[in-house]
């Protein structure tokens, strides 16, 4: 996956993608999860990346899939065990992820307590983009965020309402497997998360980093 990155070309194959769940009080409440003491954490698979522009196929075997608008942070550097303070200089820099998630696949793993890896897995689930920009180019605790639908506002927040700051996620993770240069870690999102039907158009920006857009298909 080639993403710009000021006047160069990354080439983004991470070994793996990191996503954080409830890192925003208000997503937590409207999921009806509780408020985590530390952060929570699974694996999406890279194969489910795509890059601007790209389609996300809404799988036969879902009846509900949905969006959710994360600011990412991609690693620069191998690091493991470093702590929150140190973590944001092997962070090369910044850019817009949306955890497409199948939202009634989601429920049934929930409620039958299995892993969830089914609602976060498919294919195209990973929409990534449009650029990369360096990590001291923006502030990532102060940064509007924002999904539309069809041209309509469905999320909007702001990155300063994150429960954990992107150093002490980094260093949590850290903690626990290697991470590798390109790995990305998708922040959490905002509350206001929904559904796509066939041939919406998704726009999803980030204040400081750009626009990402994709469009939804039935499969
Ligand atoms: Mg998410």
């Amino acid at each position: 996956m080639i993403i710009p990155y000021g006047n160069i070309d990354v080439d983004v194959t991470p070994s793996k993608i990191v996503a954080v769940a409830r890192n925003y009080r208000a997503h937590a409440e409207e999921m009806g999860a509780s408020i985590p003491e530390e952060p929570t954490i699974f694996l999406k698979p890279p194969s489910s990346l795509i890059g601007n522009n790209g389609v996300v196929i809404l799988p036969e075997v879902s009846k509900r899939v949905e969006y959710e608008v994360e600011l990412a942070a991609i690693m620069k550097t191998r690091c493991k065990k470093i702590t929150p303070e140190k973590a944001i200089e092997y962070v090369l820099g910044y850019t817009v992820f949306v955890d497409v998630t199948a939202r009634d696949l989601q429920a049934e793993a929930k409620k039958k307590g299995l892993a969830w890896t089914v609602a976060k897995g498919f294919d195209t689930f990973g929409p990534i983009g449009p650029k990369i920009v360096s990590a001291d180019a923006i502030d990532p605790h102060n940064c509007e965020i924002w999904l539309k639908v069809n041209s309509i506002y469905k999320q909007r927040g702001n990155t300063k309402d994150m429960l954990f700051t992107v150093g002490e996620l980094v260093s949590h993770i850290s903690h626990i497997m290697t991470l590798e240069p390109t790995d990305i870690i998708a922040t959490g999102t905002p509350e206001g998360v929904g559904p796509m039907s066939d041939g919406d158009v998704i726009e999803a920006g980030i204040q400081g980093i750009g626009v990402l857009k994709f469009t939804a298909k039935r499969e």
